[in-house]
């Protein structure tokens, strides 16, 4: 028997089942694509174009009646699952109270509590200040403006494979051109790149791979000049690529001696979602600035920079905000979400998902020699899929192998600066049973791409 969960706090459950009715996309989908054709910028564009109707568990239900199992969470931002209830909760009683008032005209409990929360469960327990804002990108943004306040320096250190958003400066910050940067230029200056640690390509310790990075930026910046480095502790959108050991916590230590300010860019990976609630943990290494987003308010926009007292306070009053920067509804949901996590056990429920995929990833690399690699941390997993021979990307295949998946009902995601990476980001929410069955529908979408 599926398992259930609750769709709504004591509303209907959602059937967590997969279960196809129509072929995918269905007819109601397909109407509503065609509107969207019309309606729609096609800049903005779907990986999977069916309508979703109802989300929670480890499903999506479209519009058409089917459920997809869900190994995406909406790019790792529905960690607790969609519409989990103590959010809905949460969500349903602020909305009723006040929407909004502006936390810069008159403030509200909800944003300094979710600041206290993020100062305690952000690496370090040195004195920490919080600021909140609604997206990723505006986060990364506002963690560079405060480096630069402090150190009264403009140079900015990216990385290879890096992604950071989609607004000027972080635009700047990415490394990947298509889709993301192609004809949008010019891109913000004092903006400088670095190779990172990919054990996979590079085949470096993380103390090797540290000192040709540090070479890099002495030699073409000066750390005279540099405020910050910036860089996600295992890279998402570049290709969940994690980083030798030894490689983060040289950067760090390199950062100290010479004043630079340690951005760790948390978006993707912050929030249980490897295993630990930051992954800045798995090394052991204390950020000078964390930015948090996806994961944090149950899918409502809200971003956060939590650092030293010391950094965060450099910026002149009034120097920091926005409008809706830690919107009353998104700090319900955040707190709400927090909770969630610690209640159900969601740090240990990533690392317990991230065993149970990894070994049936490393069986099917065992029997396909076109999984070159198997990586990744908790719920944050993925397979780069190669030429057996030459090891050289193979994005044909690891495109044919997500359609197949998708046209039986599991939502999966590619990435990777060459296209060639399968990326798994289920919800902690997710039975056990539904994660298993999704692995077997793409072990056969494996074994049917020749
Ligand atoms: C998604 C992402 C961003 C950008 O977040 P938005 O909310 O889309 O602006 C920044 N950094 C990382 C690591 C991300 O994964």
């Amino acid at each position: 028997m599926p398992t259930t969960t609750p769709l709504r706090a004591g509303g209907p459950a959602l059937v967590q089942e997969r279960r196809l009715v129509t072929e995918i996309p269905g007819p109601r989908s397909r109407e509503l694509a065609a509107r969207q054709a019309v309606a729609v910028a096609r800049g903005v564009s779907t990986t999977m174009p069916v309508f979703a109707a109802a989300a929670g568990g480890g499903v999506v239900v479209d519009v058409d009646g089917n459920s997809l199992i869900d190994l995406g969470s909406g790019i790792a931002v529905t960690t607790v699952g969609s519409s989990a209830p103590a959010v809905v909760e949460a969500v349903q009683a602020q909305v009723a109270a006040f929407t909004h008032t502006c936390f810069m005209i008159t403030p509200y409990e909800g944003y300094v509590a979710v600041a206290e929360a993020l100062n305690a469960a952000t690496p370090g327990d040195h004195e920490k200040r919080t600021a909140l804002f609604n997206s990723g990108a505006e986060g990364v943004e506002n963690a560079v403006k405060i480096a630069r306040s402090f150190t009264r320096r403009d140079a900015v250190v990216a990385f290879d494979h890096a992604y950071h958003g989609r607004t000027n400066l972080t635009m700047a910050l990415t490394a990947k051109n298509q889709p993301y940067k192609s004809g949008f230029g010019p891109f913000a200056p004092e903006v400088y790149r670095a190779p990172v640690s990919y054990p996979f390509r590079d085949g470096l310790d993380g103390v090797t791979a540290a000192r040709r990075a540090i070479a890099t930026i002495e030699k073409q910046v000066g750390v005279e000049n540099l405020a910050a480095l910036v860089i996600e502790p295992i890279q998402g959108e570049g290709g969940f690529v994690v980083p030798a050991p030894g490689f983060l916590p040289a950067l760090v230590d390199w950062c100290r001696e010479n004043g630079v300010v340690f951005v760790a860019d948390e978006v993707q990976t912050g929030i249980a979602r490897t295993g630990t609630m930051y992954a800045s943990e798995h090394e052991g290494i204390v950020p000078d600035l964390v930015v948090t987003a996806k994961g944090l308010a149950g899918g409502l926009p809200l971003s956060a920079v939590t650092g030293r007292a010391e950094i965060m306070d450099a910026v002149h009053v009034g120097g920091l905000g926005g409008t809706y920067g830690g919107n009353p509804i998104a700090c319900a949901a955040a707190l709400a979400t927090l909770d969630t996590v610690r209640e159900e056990g969601l740090v240990a429920r990533a690392a317990e998902i991230g065993d149970r995929v990894t070994a049936r990833l490393r069986a099917l690399q065992a029997r396909d020699p076109r999984v070159g690699d198997v990586r990744g941390r908790g719920a944050m997993l993925a397979v780069e899929l190669v030429d057996p021979a030459t090891r050289e990307p193979d994005a044909a295949l690891t495109s044919a192998v997500a359609v197949a998946a998708r046209a039986e009902g599991v939502i999966v995601l590619t990435c990777g600066t060459d296209g060639n990476v399968l990326r798994f980001l289920p919800p902690l929410s997710i039975p056990g049973a539904l994660l298993d069955e999704a692995l077997d529908v793409l072990d056969s979408a494996f074994a049917a791409a020749i």
